[in-house]
């Protein structure tokens, strides 16, 4: 059986590479040569010990089982998870929140047949986003969980060029969602207060960088939008502080999208955060997959997407690689299967 190499992540801040067998195609499902990966939230796995090993990537589909979406030599984005394709969800393209998910271990026989941190995966043919020609696979994996959560907040809120926004938290979501703003042509303001991060976010075109332990920050942003707060909120932080900063700043009948994970309570007072503001408070996770194309737009125009890639290593470094992520310093890191 040929054999191909997977990372990941073996114990408290420990991390291994083995060799394990190559996934087999078959029905709708193709086979990907993994040539970038696209870190996310994989440090909290690596702090904690808890085996974890990725949902984004990028390749060249290499094996096909039957005709479809795709052929062999396309390149493609990879989008998460493996929804069943079939249900309410799925067919309206909000695959993410599919109940069905098909287990990849009991479907390709491989106990990590779902991770991305590996050579070669495989995925169905219509989760698999084109690349347009001269954009390269670690640009283009950015339609991953770089772009994509705040993407999908925009499209359901439409900011646009009338708008202003306040993203909170700026770590590689946050950091993406004042990409997607600036290319929108949004005022955007980010609240963050790592420094590496406050100075990327300038970078990155933000017009206002805000410290969420500035006590004064409630009224600098009233300040900034002539006391009438902004338009929309992306919580990217996944804090309570961050999304009750949201709830306070938010105009009447401004939007508020929560995207950061958090499993805290939130205390909400009917009247004064909702009734009498008329706010919409939404979850986003990921993003409709009618918005790709939309995405790929960002991707291909935005004079400054690059900026978001800050580290790419060979996946043999990956305990690097984690220690990066883990100490904030950084934004998005990619790693590389077939460099040494
Ligand atoms: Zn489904
Ligand atoms: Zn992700």
């Amino acid at each position: 059986m040929e054999t191909m190499k997977r990372a990941y992540i073996s114990g408290t801040k420990q991390t291994m590479l083995m060799e394990t067998p190559i996934p087999e195609p078959k029905e709708d499902w193709v086979l990907v040569k993994v040539h970038a990966v696209p870190l996310c939230t994989e440090y909290k796995g690596w702090l904690n010990g808890h085996e974890y090993s990725g949902h984004e990537a990028a390749g060249e589909v290499v094996k096909i089982a039957q005709p479809g979406k795709v052929k062999v030599g396309d390149r493609v984005v990879v989008m998460p998870g493996a929804p069943c394709g079939k249900c309410s969800y799925c067919i309206s393209g909000e695959y993410i929140h599919c109940q069905h998910m098909v287990n990849t271990t009991e479907f390709s026989g491989l106990k990590h047949g779902g991770d991305t941190h590996v050579q070669y995966l495989i995925k169905q043919d219509w989760l698999l986003v084109p690349i347009p020609d001269g954009i390269s696979y670690e640009r283009a994996s950015l339609a991953c969980c770089g772009l994509g959560p705040t993407f999908g907040a925009m499209e359901n809120m439409n900011v646009n060029a009338m708008d202003t926004v306040l993203i909170t938290g700026g770590g590689p979501v946050g950091l993406g969602g004042v990409v997607n703003a600036k290319y929108r042509g949004a005022r955007t303001i980010l609240v963050e207060r790592i420094p590496f991060r406050q100075q990327k976010a300038k970078e990155l075109g933000a017009d206002l960088v805000l410290d969420p332990d500035d006590p004064d920050i409630r009224s600098k942003v009233m300040e900034f939008t002539n006391s009438i707060g902004v338009d929309a909120c992306l919580e990217a932080a996944g804090v309570v502080e961050a999304q009750r900063l949201c709830m306070d700043v938010t105009r009447r009948k401004g939007q508020i999208a929560l995207i950061g994970e958090c499993g805290e309570d939130l205390a909400i007072k009917a009247s004064p955060d909702f009734i009498r503001k008329g706010i919409v408070l939404m979850g986003q996770w990921h993003y409709n997959l009618n918005g790709t194309f939309k995405i790929m737009k960002v991707i291909c125009e935005s004079p400054v997407v690059e900026k978001l890639i800050t580290h790419v290593f060979p996946m043999s470094r990956i305990q690097e690689a984690l220690e990066i992520s883990a100490s904030h310093n950084c934004v998005k890191i990619i790693l590389k299967p077939w460099e040494n």
